[in-house]
C-alpha cells in the first residue's frame, strides 16, 4: 500500500516519535514504505527527569540511556533508519547549523510526507521550535542556489503535526485520524522501551484510544479501536473530494 512512500519523521527528543507516531510508522513499514526518523536531541535536560533522580547521574550517561531506549523502540517498530543528532534540548534553538543539516537530510531522503511536531505544545517549548525548524528546512530544501554538495532540491510534500500530550491546552485540533488498530500492540511494546518516561505509555494509550473512538464514530466503522491524530500544515490537493470512509491515498 505504501511501497512508493518515503516517510521522514522529525522528533524534537528521543522518544516523541514513538509516543506520537509509533503506530503510523509501523503501519507504513508494513505497507512497504521507507521510513527515516531523526531525533534532533536526546532530551537529556527536559525529558529525562526519572534518570536525574539518581544523585550521581551525569549527562553523558543520560544520553547513552536515551539513545539505547530509542534504538530498542526502533527495533520493535522495525525502523532501521534512526539518527540521533544530539543538539541541546531545553532550550532547542532554531539555528543555522541545524537548519542546514535538516535541509540536507530532506534532500537526501526526498520524502513524500513528513511528520513532525505541531506548532504549539505547552508541555515543552522545544516541540514548537522543532516544528519551526522543520518548516524552515522544508522551504530551504526546495530552493536552488543553496550549496548542499550536489544534493538536488526536494519536491513539496505534506507536513503532518504530532498530537501534543495535553492537546486542549496546546490548541491541538486533529485534521486527520489514521487507523492504527492492527499496530497498536506494537506501538505499546515500543512505548514500554522508553523506561525513563514511565508515564508515556499511559498518556499515549489514552490518546490513541480516544482518537480511535473519534475516528470510529466519524465514519461509523466499529473496527477502528486505536488511531493517531495529526494536524496538517497545508491543505491537501485532491483530484476529487474525499468521502466518509477509510481512504487509501496513493
Ligand atoms: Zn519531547
Amino acid at each position: 500500500m505504501f511501497s512508493d512512500q518515503r516517510l521522514l519523521v522529525v522528533s524534537a527528543h528521543s522518544a516523541d516519535w514513538v509516543w506520537r507516531s509509533g503506530g503510523t510508522i509501523a503501519k507504513y513499514l508494513a505497507g512497504g514504505a521507507a521510513v527515516y526518523v531523526v531525533c534532533l536531541t536526546h532530551g537529556v535536560r527536559g525529558e529525562s527527569a526519572q534518570l536525574w533522580k539518581d544523585p550521581d547521574q551525569v549527562a553523558e550517561n543520560v544520553r547513552k540511556i536515551r539513545s539505547q531506549e530509542a534504538a530498542n523502540a526502533a527495533k520493535v517498530l522495525g525502523v532501521t533508519n534512526l539518527e540521533m543528532w544530539d543538539f541541546n534540548d531545553c532550550m532547542l534553538e532554531v539555528e543555522p547549523k541545524i537548519l542546514q543539516k535538516l535541509n540536507e537530510k530532506i534532500r537526501q531522503v526526498q520524502p513524500t510526507l513528513i511528520i513532525t511536531h505541531d506548532k504549539r505544545d505547552v508541555t515543552n517549548p522545544d516541540h514548537g521550535f522543532a516544528s519551526e525548524i522543520v518548516y524552515r528546512a522544508v522551504i530551504m530544501a526546495k530552493q536552488n542556489g543553496i550549496d548542499c554538495g550536489g544534493l538536488k532540491p526536494a519536491k513539496p510534500c505534506p507536513v503532518y503535526g504530532f498530537e501534543a500530550s495535553e492537546p486542549e491546552r496546546s490548541g491541538f485540533v486533529p485534521a486527520v485520524y489514521i487507523d492504527i488498530t492492527d499496530f497498536f500492540e506494537k506501538k505499546l511494546e515500543a512505548m514500554k522501551c522508553i523506561e525513563s518516561q514511565t508515564e508515556g505509555p499511559f498518556i499515549h494509550t489514552r490518546l490513541s484510544t480516544h482518537r480511535g473512538w473519534q475516528a470510529s464514530r466519524t465514519i461509523g466503522d466499529k473496527n477502528i479501536k486505536y488511531a493517531e491524530a495529526f494536524t496538517m500544515r497545508d491543505p491537501l490537493v485532491v483530484a476529487k473530494l474525499p468521502v466518509r470512509k477509510l481512504q487509501n491515498f496513493n
